[in-house]
């Protein structure tokens, strides 16, 4: 079958659902908008993954060894901590995106396609994640043609938002290391800590208040430590987020897991407030 598709993103919000991935600097400039937490994912093991695929993994993830010499990649997320039903917090009442447009995040301008699959990848039919695009979504410039990717823009937004991904992982491998301690003090040894904290998603797991809010603990100080944020920047970053996470508490009380982990949130951010204003 032959994939030929004219597409333009329009803002619709159909499929803005669930957390979205944020760069350092966009987690700063959307800090009164989204909640933010950490993911640790282990990656697969090289053979079965695409070489491409592995290779843009690569440059966004880093390593840590087991104390049985296994080492394990771990691909470090900035993420917004939105329950996976739940509406992105930049969605209006009309579910329209209110950040639209060339200045929302990384990730939101490749969608619907993101970068799970290297940017040559040929797809034979018309990719699932189009599904809830709109008519009039497929009327912009040529997205697809023979199954694969053509537009500049789309391309140019790809490899910017790796090379920003990129750039991260020094710090985010510093917070990853930061938050082992946390996670050990409150009981954990090395090897359960880096198990747990790769092995769970924000708000899907029982420990999953202490990963993902020690994680945004250990990133904000991590950013300020290696000069990636001035004080006072990371001060007002860290009000905003206290301010939205306790908007988001009241409106996600359905899920008992993200009411848990906010309320967590702000208590820790209110340490980290301490820690930089002392
Ligand atoms: S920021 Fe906008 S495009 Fe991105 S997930 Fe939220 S509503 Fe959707
Ligand atoms: S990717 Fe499609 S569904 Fe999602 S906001 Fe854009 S047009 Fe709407």
């Amino acid at each position: 079958m032959t994939v030929n598709i004219d597409f333009s993103c329009v803002g619709c919000g159909q499929c803005c659902t669930g957390s979205t991935s944020l760069t350092l600097n966009e987690m700063v400039r959307f800090a009164d908008i989204f909640p933010v937490g950490m993911t640790w994912n282990s990656v697969p093991p090289k053979k079965t993954l695409d070489p491409k695929a592995f290779q843009s993994i690569r440059d966004r993830s880093f390593l840590v060894k087991l104390g049985d010499g296994r080492a394990i990649r771990i691909l470090g997320r900035i993420s917004t901590m939105t329950p996976s039903k739940s509406a992105c917090p930049a969605r209006n009442e009309d579910m329209s995106c209110a950040v639209h447009g060339a200045g929302k995040p990384g990730a939101c301008l490749i969608a619907p396609l993101g970068f799970g699959m290297p940017i040559d990848f040929k797809y034979d039919r018309l990719p699932p994640m189009f599904a809830k695009c709109p008519s009039e979504a497929f009327t912009g410039s040529p997205l697809l043609r023979r199954g694969v990717v053509v537009d500049p823009e789309f391309k140019r937004h790809v490899n910017e938002n790796r090379k920003q991904l990129s750039g991260d992982v020094g710090l985010i491998e510093v917070a990853f290391a930061q938050q082992l301690q946390h996670m050990i003090q409150a009981g954990y040894n090395r090897d359960e800590a880096i198990l747990a904290a790769t092995s769970v998603s924000i708000f899907d797991a029982p420990q999953s208040d202490l990963v993902a809010t020690s994680g945004i603990w250990s990133l904000i100080v991590a950013a300020v430590g290696k000069g990636r944020m001035s004080k006072p920047l990371a001060s007002d970053t860290v009000r905003k987020q206290i301010a939205v996470c306790d908007r988001y508490r009241a409106i996600w009380s359905h899920s008992d897991t993200a009411h848990g982990a906010l309320a967590s949130q702000i208590e820790v951010l209110n340490g980290v407030l301490e820690w930089i204003e002392k």
